[in-house]
């Protein structure tokens, strides 16, 4: 089996990718209503949640555009640390809505005091944070984020992109006031790539009731009324849905805490590895990504070089993204991803330096 140390989409499991081969059903039909209910029972245990779990036909970003257009009428306040974040400022500015910014350089995170200092100045009905910023490998201090929100503004909603950590890093999203989460199927969770889920809460439900032009497709309140039969509004895609279903099972048999464990062990190899080597993480240290490390490349390693001999092994690693793509490069740590995997892709990086 091959090892794709990119942040998505990741390495399946060949058992989950045959669990989508199962013969299609009718979507309307009680069998396939009882997967999908199951399905949802499960996210909402991964997404430490009581509300409720759409599981939509689209990629990660389908679900970004859902949030700006069901939770805001106006205006929101988006935090903008990397490239996944600015794509929410963009995703905003596109559905005609006035999208204020907090940015910082791409490496550093958002401070608390940041986002307290931008509440005080003008009342927004939302605030996005993209709680792993997958270009920069940087994690957001969420919990002291969402406090701030609740203390300064608490009828500020709060939307979380965790499309590269939920299911790697614990996100208790009833815990943390968050109202709505959102992840791909193809990063953490180990599927493929086309099914996004997305939790949102009572009272952001109850505010897209109010807010006018939420589209059709990623109308939340339409989807919510289909939610409640088990079914979904369009034809769902049933592969990602049969997969999700063993793919859950695997992921609880494992434990989340263990599950957990193992994303940050292994992230921390590799920045480890990285200091050894002479490089570092682009993150301070507070705010690594327990998922995806991103290198500062300082000693000019040719990375398609590297790539080519490591896929002679059966490895590949990542590019830089976006602003910052030549100057640095990624380690994945998600997924189905094991320690003694990254042991293997550490050796076989050094034997490239030896030989190169
Ligand atoms: C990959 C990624 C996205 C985009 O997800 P798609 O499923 O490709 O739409 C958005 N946000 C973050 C943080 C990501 O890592």
């Amino acid at each position: 089996m091959s090892h794709m140390f990119v942040p998505g989409p990741v390495d399946v499991a060949p058992e989950v990718l045959a669990a989508q081969t199962k013969p299609m059903l009718p979507h309307r039909s009680k069998d396939f209503e009882a997967i999908f209910q199951r399905t949802e029972a499960k996210a909402k245990d991964l997404f430490y949640t009581n509300t409720r779990v759409f599981q939509a036909s689209s990629s990660g970003s389908g679900m970004q555009e859902a949030g700006i257009r069901n939770f805001v009428q106006e205006s929101v306040l988006t935090c903008v640390n990397g490239s996944f974040s600015q794509r929410w400022n963009d995703v905003a500015i596109g559905n005609g809505k006035k999208a204020d910014k907090i940015e910082v350089e791409m490496g550093e995170a958002i401070t608390p005091e940041m986002l307290r200092d931008a509440l005080k100045q003008k009342h927004y009905e939302a605030v996005t944070i993209v709680h792993n910023e997958t270009s920069t490998g940087v994690e957001n201090p969420i919990k002291e984020m969402c406090d701030v929100v609740h203390e300064v503004s608490p009828d500020t909603l709060i939307l979380v992109d965790a499309v590269s950590s939920l299911g790697g890093v614990k996100i208790e999203m009833d815990a943390l006031g968050i109202d709505f989460l959102l992840t791909s199927s193809q990063k953490c969770l180990a599927l493929p790539p086309g099914l996004a889920l997305a939790a949102a809460s009572d009272r952001a439900m109850k505010k897209a009731e109010s807010v006018t032009n939420r589209g059709w497709y990623f109308d939340l309140v339409l989807m919510e009324k289909h939610r409640l039969k088990d079914s979904t509004p369009m034809t769902p895609v049933m592969p990602l849905i049969f997969a999700l279903d063993f793919q859950l099972d695997r992921i609880f048999a494992e434990g989340l805490d263990n599950r957990f464990a193992r994303h940050a062990a292994m992230a921390k190899k590799v920045q480890d590895w990285s200091i050894a080597r002479g490089m570092e993480p682009l993150a301070k240290e507070a705010y690594r990504s327990k998922t995806v490390v991103t290198v500062k490349n300082s000693l000019n390693w040719d990375i398609s070089a590297l790539n080519k001999f490591l896929q002679t092994r059966g490895m590949r690693i990542a590019n830089g993204y976006g602003k910052i793509k030549d100057i640095t490069f990624r380690i994945a740590t998600m997924g189905e991803t094991q320690l003694s995997d990254v042991d293997a892709l550490l050796a076989g990086m050094e034997e490239f330096i030896k030989q190169s």
